[in-house]
């Protein structure tokens, strides 16, 4: 039924920076090494996400813009031990009940693509395109005025894009990734394979003098690991889109952990009351409830006070190293 689809979708498309991220999910769930991300009309018009990996064979392409099809879970027992980002089977059905969507896909091996688009037709048919996976999304909520009311202007819409794709860009330096907006090449990322590579990769997304002006953190304790980078006295005053922290490699935001940092800051630099940082603590998963919602990046710490502890020292040691 068309309309409880359109209802399911508001859960995973919210605004264009959401379809980016369940897209570039799937990108990384399929191994790719390469991933484009090229948008127009901040997404509005149309966005294209484009990969080089395992690709979807032409006999499942219908199945995987369904309803609660997904590829990646065959049991309950995989259910919980599931380890890819996506495994309710929704993202693209959801999509594609709020906008013109079209995968075209070749699989190693396979002599052409092939592309489905669920509002033409629901049969693949023969079409162009490398081996990997292409989706298109075309006018979304062009037939839903009430959703569509709740969009931003484009170039706010971008913002969201954008940071969207820096999260994801942190989270996976061993993979390529480019954006494009509106033909212009916003950011052209390479594969990673060094940790100079790294840090230059956190300072294209923060700002060039986060290069010379951050300092490496990596801190262990009580099973805890905190490693990135936060911001030093050189570096000129942050704004709150410049601060990113993953738990267990999965963008977060969260109180406990940015009060922390936080606070680290406060005793050792006044002047910066929003420090740039690129952050991951890595924990016993069985030490963090992540939140069920797919579009949400929240999460419970079973001992906040621990994690706090922990990220307020390593932070301020680090800072401490610095002005010493
Ligand atoms: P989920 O990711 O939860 O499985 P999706 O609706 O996001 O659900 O995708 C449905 C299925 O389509 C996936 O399980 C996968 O088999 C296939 N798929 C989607 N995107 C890609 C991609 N970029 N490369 C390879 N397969 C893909
Ligand atoms: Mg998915």
């Amino acid at each position: 039924n068309r309309l409880i689809s359109q209802i399911a979708a508001g859960e995973v498309v919210e605004r264009p920076a959401s379809i980016i991220k369940e897209l570039v999910e799937n990108s990384l769930d399929a191994g790719a090494s390469r991933i484009g991300v090229d948008v127009e009309e901040g997404g509005l018009r149309r966005i294209l996400i484009e990969d080089d990996g395992c690709g979807v064979p032409a006999d499942q392409l219908s199945l995987a813009v369904a309803r609660h099809a997904t590829s990646k879970i065959d049991s309950l027992d995989a259910l919980e031990a599931v380890s890819s980002l996506g495994f309710r089977g929704e993202a693209l059905a959801s999509i594609a009940s709020v906008a013109e969507l079209t995968l075209t896909s070749r699989v190693a091996g396979a002599d052409r693509a092939y592309a489905i688009s669920p509002h033409i037709d629901s049969q693949p048919r023969p079409a162009a395109g490398a081996p990997g996976t292409r989706v298109e999304v075309r006018e979304l909520f062009a037939r839903i005025p009430a959703r569509r009311k709740f969009l931003r202007a484009p170039a706010t819409e971008f913002k969201h894009i954008r940071h969207a794709f820096n999260q994801l860009a942190l989270s996976r330096f061993d993979v390529g990734f480019t954006l494009r907006h509106g033909g212009v090449e916003s950011a052209a990322l390479a594969a990673c394979s060094n940790d100079d590579n790294r840090k230059q990769r956190a300072a294209h997304v923060l700002g060039r003098e986060f290069d010379d002006h951050a300092v490496a953190v990596d801190e262990s304790a009580a099973g805890m690991r905190l490693t990135g980078w936060i911001a030093t006295p050189g570096f000129s005053r942050g704004q709150a889109d410049r601060q990113y922290s993953f738990v267990n490699g999965r963008p977060i935001r969260d109180k406990v952990f940015n009060h922390a940092v936080r606070l680290a800051y406060r005793d050792l630099l006044h002047n910066q009351r929003h420090p740039a940082y690129v952050l991951y603590l890595t924990l016993d998963p069985r030490q963090v409830d992540v939140n069920a919602h797919p579009a949400k990046a929240e999460v419970r710490f079973r001992q906040s006070r621990l994690v706090h502890d922990f990220v307020f020292r390593s932070v301020s040691r680090a800072l401490a190293a610095v002005e010493a």
